[in-house]
């Protein structure tokens, strides 16, 4: 069992493209960390570093409290699975999973024993004497797990090990690489793009953008209590509502979110009240889950806000409804475009600002199959002035209906400009 630190760990690569930027994030000895985000945003990379397999541009790699920047690959004691865990064709499942220790020279005995100890526990003892040729994808990427985690290493990266997996080989497989590596106690550090598969093996993740560490908490931590817009985004299996809004405090009565055509109102007893008063005469961003929102009657007199139904969509257990209301939806912010300029690193704030100005003057639709945010709508029936609200298993409204949605204040989330929550999170 291992400590991974990462202290400000950047990579740039030749060519100046900046692929890590100054990630700092610990792993417990025994634990789960998953690193999770959007293809490209520099997950690989950093697993690389930590087994030794990317130099490290700059900042500090600790491996159980040893700096180990300069270390070799072997030195560190880490063990990896890649997407396509590589067998030896010629070797049978056996002779795959025993390498490691012959290459150690360890006991013949020991390493039978061994290797029909963890065959058992990746339920791949029926496949020994046979080739890899011979074997389902799932079973393969069992060997190349067993063969990495042989010789008990003090830590095991693991990089989008499921991916090339059919859905109920990643299901039944994602399971097992959960018990195997907690009966192991080894610190491990997994890669993926899949919030299921992170929200599932994690005992916490990591969430990147961009080269840009965004978030670190367990996984109810991260998907309830976002730190930035990016990862409220990310972690929604139905698409984030993200709108820009002014904040005023007319007669310092309360706090005012204007959304041009609504608005809503934060009473002075709402812990995140204050904070958001410091951004009066500003706009900030607001997030909504479409779980957070609900259908009501005309009568209703709670925080709510008031529109057309424009599209219904049925998704087998439930209704998402899509309610033209007016306000424009925000992109989510990014960090800029990860360039190492001749002064060091460089951050565009005032431009998110200004693209978050813009897009309140905003009055334009955009055309019907213009998406924003992650995840996605299917049918591309999403417009940029569309609040999406989960109705649940019956559909309430018709397409064509007003419809007054509540707004459940506990479950908006308030982000400055450049996307940071405004009440940070405490982990
Ligand atoms: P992820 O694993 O999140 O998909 P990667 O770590 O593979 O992302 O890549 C992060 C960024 O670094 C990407 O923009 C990618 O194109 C770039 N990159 C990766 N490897 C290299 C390389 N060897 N040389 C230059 N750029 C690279």
């Amino acid at each position: 069992m291992s400590s991974v630190v990462l202290d400000k760990v950047t990579k740039v690569y030749p060519g100046g493209h900046l692929a890590v930027d100054r990630v700092s994030l610990k792993a417990e000895n025994g634990e789960f960390l998953v690193l999770l985000g959007p293809s490209g945003c520099g997950k690989s990379t950093l697993l690389r570093m930590i087994a030794g397999l990317e130099e490290i541009t700059g900042g500090d790699l600790w491996l159980d409290g040893k700096l180990a920047n300069q270390l070799t690959p072997r030195e560190r004691d880490v063990a990896m699975v890649f997407q396509n865990g590589a067998l030896y064709p010629h070797r049978t499942v056996r002779g795959n999973m025993a390498f490691p220790l012959e290459i150690a020279k360890e006991d013949p005995g020991a390493v039978r024993e061994r290797v029909e100890h963890l065959s058992k526990a990746l339920h791949i003892e029926e496949t020994l004497e046979r080739r890899p040729h011979t074997l389902s994808g799932g079973q393969r990427q069992r060997v190349a797990m067993g063969r990495a985690i042989v010789r008990q290493p003090k830590i095991f990266l693991m990089d989008e090990p499921l991916s090339n997996l059919d859905a109920g080989m990643r299901t039944e497989l994602r399971m097992e690489i959960s018990s195997l590596v907690r009966s192991l106690g080894v610190t491990t550090i997994y890669v993926t793009h899949d919030q299921v598969e992170a929200l599932t093996l994690a005992d916490r993740i990591a969430i990147l953008n961009r080269g840009v560490l965004q978030d670190v908490g367990t996984p109810a931590q991260i998907y309830n209590d976002p730190a930035t817009a990016f990862t409220a985004a990310f972690l929604n299996s139905q698409q984030l509502n993200l709108m820009a809004a002014g904040v005023h405090t007319p007669q310092n009565a309360y706090v005012l979110l204007d959304f041009g055509p609504h608005h809503l109102i934060l009473p002075w007893s709402d812990p995140r009240a204050y904070a958001t008063s410091q951004h009066v005469g500003h706009q900030i961003l607001v997030g909504m889950r479409p779980d957070g929102l609900a259908p009501v009657p005309e009568s209703y007199e709670g925080p709510s806000i008031f529109g057309r139904v424009r599209a219904l969509e049925y998704h087998g257990h439930e209704w998402m409804a899509y309610v033209e209301c007016g306000i424009p939806a925000a992109p989510v912010p990014e960090p800029p475009d990860q360039r190492v300029t001749a002064n060091g690193h460089k951050r565009d704030r005032a431009g998110l600002r200004g693209m978050v100005r813009r897009l309140f003057a905003q009055e334009e639709e955009l055309p019907p199959q213009e998406r924003v945010g992650a995840g996605g709508v299917a049918g591309g029936i999403h417009r940029r002035s569309d609040l999406i609200v989960r109705l649940g298993s019956r559909p309430v409204w018709r397409v064509g209906d007003p419809a007054k949605v509540a707004v459940d204040l506990t479950r908006v989330m308030l982000f400055t400009p450049d996307g940071a929550r405004i009440d940070p999170p405490r982990r």
